[in-house]
């Protein structure tokens, strides 16, 4: 009895012959960036690997240089969206790393074998610019992939998207030879048209739906759940845990579970989200680093030792997100190493 965070493997590959079942082709490049988004980056990669995928991304070096010693096999490419940041050419090429180029000067720079090329489209984030890309073609840079980055996936019915697709083609055909990549877990989902050759999702492979709300099709990977450690009945008007967090609008019973924001529930979690028990679900009021509490009036068969899932198959990731004002990736990537973490299958 004893907080848990099981991340379930069948479901991440579940989830990655889904994407490549939607990709129709384009080959799936799992973002495995942040520890695999809190899951476990070693263990996700292997078994993707296994899963037939061999193109991997990560934001940094340190974590380039993990997963190349995590990987059974050296044939996996791993690009590090960081690029060439100051003085790590040498490390990058030691550990067999593909930095993805952003700017004129690492592009030019850069003595290893061929690299991804990342190209602002308006999102304004990082990547070269239109000119500067098609400058570095006309110079004959020849890069292993072209990449851009969607800034509203999310919303299919915003024009941006097709603005972006727009000013990437352009590009994409100033490098005839490379393989094109635009679309993440959301972008893949804006139809054939943002796919290209390559996809990198990251989000919905780990059970987030790539719209930021559930979807049928995407399967839970990480479960949460914590035992009950009190219950008590509270008399309308009572308060619950600091200052006035929570006062009891009603006559109602709390569980106390044991689990809080220290295990990567979102404080502000509390504005909505749902905890299960027994098949029933039961709002969160409250939740402090070590406790959370719930309203569980509506499973009156709630004993102490019950394990309460904060997160999981039925209080989905996305659901999580939205009550707790941020985004599905944030809740995993917080889920903190204090659960003891499980693996399936074993
Ligand atoms: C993080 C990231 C992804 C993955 O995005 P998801 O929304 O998690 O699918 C893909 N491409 C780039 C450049 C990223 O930074």
């Amino acid at each position: 009895m004893t907080t848990r965070l099981t991340i379930d493997l069948d479901a991440l590959a579940a989830n990655f012959h889904t994407l490549k079942a939607e990709a129709a082709g384009a080959r799936v490049c799992p973002v495995v960036k942040a520890d695999g988004y809190g899951l476990g980056a070693a263990q996700a990669s292997r078994r993707l690997f296994d899963e037939g995928a061999r193109d991997f991304f990560v934001a940094r070096l340190e974590e380039g240089e993990a997963l190349r010693a995590a990987l059974p096999e050296p044939d996996a490419v791993i690009h590090v969206l960081d690029g060439t940041v100051a003085g790590t050419e040498s490390r990058l090429q030691a550990a067999g790393l593909s930095p993805v180029l952003s700017s004129l000067d690492e592009a030019r720079a850069w003595r290893g074998p061929p690299a991804a090329l990342h190209v602002d489209t308006g999102m304004n984030r990082i990547g070269v610019s239109i000119d500067d890309a098609l400058a570095l073609a006309k110079s004959g840079l020849r890069p292993c992939l072209i990449m851009s980055h969607l800034g509203r996936a999310d919303d299919p019915a915003q024009p941006r998207n097709a603005q972006q697709l727009a000013a990437f083609l352009p590009v994409r055909a100033a490098f005839p030879d490379a393989p094109a990549s635009l679309a993440a877990s959301a972008g893949m989902f804006l139809g054939p048209d943002y796919r290209f050759e390559a996809v990198r999702p990251g989000i919905s492979l780990y059970g987030g739906g790539p719209r930021d709300r559930p979807d049928p099709r995407i399967r839970a990977v990480a479960t949460l759940e914590a035992p009950v450690l009190q219950l008590r009945d509270l008399k309308a008007g009572e308060a619950v845990g600091y200052g006035t967090m929570f006062t009891a609008p009603r006559a109602m019973r709390i569980a106390v579970v044991g689990a809080g924001y220290a295990d990567g529930i979102i404080r502000r979690a509390h504005r909505g989200a749902r905890a299960w028990l027994d098949g029933a679900s039961a709002p969160i009021v409250v939740v402090t680093m070590d406790l959370i509490a719930i309203d569980v009036s509506e499973c009156p068969k709630a004993k102490v030792g019950d394990m309460v899932e904060l997160l999981g198959p039925d209080a989905l990731l996305d659901d999580l997100a939205a009550a707790s004002d941020s985004v599905a990736h944030e809740c995993l990537v917080r889920l903190g190493p204090r659960a003891q973490r499980l693996y399936l299958p074993r």
